[in-house]
């Protein structure tokens, strides 16, 4: 374990130079005070928890101070937001403090959100409101408690400093941890300015520290670009099974390491719907819940584009298409888990299918149902859960197909239930959770983010004391509107 002062440093992405980056010094935020902190993000840095109680902490991570081995830049990259192309993005308003290696020689970006005006900030002040920041933090710790690929968060510093947005707020800054803060919009942007010297950078750049072992490869870039492809069709799995929505799937929101990243005012599913629409930006729905698979594939697609001049067109086309039947086999997988089922069987497809259908129509709690599937027996469970149906001949039919995959698997009921209760958790980050602890933190009281932030590291637990976290949303916190101006 460490001291902040032992962090040690490697900072190859600003090596790269500044056609890469610029530097910037982040702009500190007034009367800056811990909001919140993630131990296990700290334990990645092997930072001792102690640290966190320390004055330096909060200097280090509001931009008051900063380590001298630290090169805060400003990355450039553009990307294609809802479908079109702008040709200039980069950080705006967070800045690559450096890159830490930890004691098992991971590297670490540190990356502090919030931190002031760039070279990149257009229109923007640079700053991230406290609302956001916190929900940056709980979404980025919550998703890897579920074991969902994502970056990760610190903490999340408090102020004084005023913010306008639709109203005044207050600036904060998240320290979020990634071992790449590369987007697919980084190589978007050196192919559209057609400084192919560089993108060949960036490629042996990304190859050399985060695909290794494609290097060994006949072909680097195919299966560099093949492993992307992959990665992705599991991600997304991941976030159909569980429900997640991104908000904003645009191209400079997507890592080129296939995590979660850059998150939008994201949600997860209360009642399950599959047009589901989170961002209230989102007027055509692009970005919707059962868009994100097609969509994945789009900006899949627009990473291609831009490895054109590495690897032939019909190679880059036919490792597209491994994309939608790589999604199929994760999803159907993650579903059947969710199902309880063991075995994998022809009709899963329809089975999994037919339930969705019945849950859309009837305003089903997309996460308690699969919880509550796997507490009691199957037939007694399915007999509780029947009453939350509005279709009770498709809801009777469908339990029986499942009754009688059950019985055919013959497992025994306190192994299914650890089992099922092992991959459906009774804690999700449900966005009304969020807003109460946002609303609760606005006013100086850091107690309930901090309460909701230990909930849900442990989502498979039922903790004592937390069944409010464990229901659904009141009529006031259903489909809350989460502001994109964060
Ligand atoms: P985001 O929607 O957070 O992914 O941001 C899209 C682009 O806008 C990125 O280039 C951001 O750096 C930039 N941006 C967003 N908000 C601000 C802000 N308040 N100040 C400066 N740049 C911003
Ligand atoms: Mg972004």
């Amino acid at each position: 374990m460490k001291t902040l002062e032992e962090l040690e440093f490697d900072n190859r992405f600003a090596r790269l130079g500044d056609d890469f980056s610029t530097p910037v010094q982040p702009k500190p935020i007034d009367n800056p005070r811990l909001v919140v902190v993630s131990d296990e993000a700290m334990a990645l840095l092997d930072l001792n928890r102690a640290e966190a109680e320390k004055t330096v902490f909060t200097e280090l991570f509001s931009g008051h101070k900063l380590w001298d081995t630290a090169e805060p830049r400003a990355m450039v990259y553009s990307g294609h937001q809802f479908g079109s192309y702008n040709p200039r993005l980069g950080d705006g308003r967070g800045l690559l403090l450096g890159e830490v290696v930890n004691d098992a020689g991971e590297h670490w970006d540190l990356h502090l959100k919030g931190a002031g005006m760039t070279p990149y900030s257009r229109m923007g002040d640079g700053r991230a409101v406290l609302r956001s920041s916190i929900r940056e933090f709980l979404a980025s710790e919550a998703l890897h408690a579920l074991g969902i690929p994502t970056s990760r968060a610190l903490c999340v510093t408090g102020s004084t400093t005023q913010v306008v947005r639709e109203r005044l707020e207050t600036g904060a800054m998240v320290l979020r941890l990634a071992q790449s803060h590369i987007r697919f919009g980084h190589f978007e942007y050196f192919y559209y300015t057609q400084r192919h010297d560089l993108l060949d950078i960036l490629g042996q750049h990304v190859l050399e520290w985060h695909y290794p072992h494609c290097l060994g490869q006949p072909e680097p870039y195919v299966a560099f670009f093949r492993e992307v492809v992959e990665r992705n069709a599991e991600l997304i799995a991941y976030w159909q099974a569980y429900g997640f929505c991104h908000g904003v799937m645009n191209t400079d929101n997507m890592s080129i390491l296939g995590i979660t990243f850059d998150f939008g005012p994201y949600a997860f599913l209360d009642d399950f719907d599959a047009n589901f629409i989170c961002n209230h930006s989102d007027y055509s729905g692009r970005y919707s819940y059962s868009n994100q698979v097609p969509i994945a594939h789009w900006n899949l697609a627009a990473l291609a584009q831009t490895l054109t001049p590495k690897i032939p067109t019909e190679t880059l086309k036919a490792t597209l298409d491994l994309f939608l039947p790589l999604y199929q086999t994760h999803y159907q997988a993650l579903m059947r888990r969710r199902l309880g089922l063991v075995t994998e069987q022809a009709d899963d497809a329809t089975l999994i299918e037919r339930l969705l259908g019945l849950m859309q129509g009837s305003s089903v709690d997309y996460t308690l149902f699969f919880r509550r599937l796997g507490e009691e027996a199957p037939v007694q469970a399915l007999e509780a859960l029947r009453n939350d149906f509005i279709d009770l001949s498709g809801f009777d039919a469908w339990s029986k197909l499942y009754l009688a995959r059950v019985e055919k698997e013959g497992s025994d009921q306190s192994a299914r239930r650890s089992r099922m209760h092992g991959v459906n958790p009774l804690y999700i980050l449900r966005n009304y959770l969020a807003q109460q602890a946002i609303e609760q933190a606005e006013a100086g009281n850091y107690e309930e983010v901090r309460l909701l932030h230990k909930v849900l590291t442990r989502p498979f637990e039922s903790q004592a004391g937390c069944d409010r976290f464990a229901q659904r949303p009141p009529d006031w916190g259903k489909h809350l509107e989460i502001s994109c101006s964060s």
